[in-house]
């Protein structure tokens, strides 16, 4: 049988408007998106990432790194709140870090995990500690965040089975968005790249269903599949955004648009849109291989203003 699925083009796009801040609204009705990532080595993911949630229309971004790179991304990005986090020797987020952050989490709309974090143990057990601090927000895991489905054991166990009624998502019920490419879709479930590639709609709904979250099987061609059912396709972009950081800023634009006030679905399905369309625009402004990865977010608002 074949699988239904929503293309994801002009026409569903302004079917399904972004909530607008009311024209006399103050920054808290903008929404708070915080951002947690970075590591010595890869702090930039953090940069492109708080980038794209201001671009995405966001009214207040706190980042929570490493205290190594806090100054400097305090710096880069002069719109942020930025808290310094106590790291390992190695340079990843300290796990008991996670308690610093309790008033912070559970007073976001969205929380981005993930974007450059390093050492995937320290990241899941970091992750396990900060999520069940999360008040109402909705929450976005791209990178090693993700690894959590695989360090909990119950969810390799009973792959099969919808009623993880103890599982660990389980309790955040729908509020999760998980951003694999398919190199990660592996890692999370086993499979391998190319089985993962030729059965991506199936794939997404399946791990949609198992982990309880939203998923987006990024690529060429993105599968975005909601725990409820519904599966959407989006095609466009170009292979000028298969390049280091393109990840980080979808991230980033999904965790904008999500602290407005989208539903984390809406949100992914902009978002994918979105990025895919400054990417095209870059292309066709200075050629489609080269264009730098930091100057796709700046486009967001003209593109988001276009579909209104
Ligand atoms: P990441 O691998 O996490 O940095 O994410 C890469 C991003 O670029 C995802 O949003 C992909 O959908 C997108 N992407 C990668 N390759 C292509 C491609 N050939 N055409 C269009 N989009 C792509
Ligand atoms: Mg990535």
């Amino acid at each position: 049988s074949r699988i239904q699925f929503k293309t994801i083009d002009d026409q569903s796009l302004r079917a399904w408007p972004l909530p607008m801040p009311p024209t006399d609204g103050d920054k808290e009705q903008r929404g708070r998106a915080i951002v947690i990532g970075g590591s010595r080595e890869v702090p930039g993911a953090v940069l492109l990432a708080a980038n794209a949630v201001l671009h995405a229309g966001a009214g207040k971004v706190t980042l929570a790194v490493g205290a190594s790179i806090a100054p400097q991304l305090a710096l880069a990005i002069p719109e942020s709140r930025v808290i310094a986090l106590p790291e390992t020797e190695a340079g990843a987020i300290a796990p008991e870090s996670a308690q610093i952050l309790e008033s912070v989490l559970s007073r976001a709309d969205s929380i981005l995990i993930g974007p450059g974090m390093q050492h995937e143990e320290s990241v899941c057990a970091f992750v396990e500690k900060a999520l069940p601090m999360a008040g109402g927000a909705k929450i976005i895991l791209d990178a090693s965040a993700m690894a959590l489905v695989r360090s909990q054991p119950q969810y390799a166990q009973r792959l099969e089975e919808t009623a993880l009624a103890d599982g660990f998502l389980r309790r955040y019920a729908a509020q999760v968005l998980l951003t694999p490419h398919a190199g990660e879709m592996a890692h999370l479930t086993g499979l391998d790249k190319e089985e993962i590639a030729s059965d991506s709609a199936t794939i997404a709904m399946t791990a949609a269903q198992r982990w309880n979250a939203t998923i987006a099987l990024k690529g060429g061609r993105t599968f975005i599949a909601a725990p409820g059912g519904q599966l959407w396709l989006h095609e466009g972009g170009n292979v000028g955004l298969a390049v280091s950081g393109s990840g980080d800023t979808l991230a980033g634009i999904i965790a904008g648009l999500a602290a407005r006030g989208a539903p984390l679905e809406q949100a992914c399905v902009w978002g994918v849109a979105l990025h895919a369309r400054a990417g095209e625009y870059l292309a066709s402004h200075s050629g489609p291989m080269g264009y730098l990865i930091r100057d796709l977010s700046a486009k967001i608002p003209m593109l988001m203003h276009q579909l209104s």
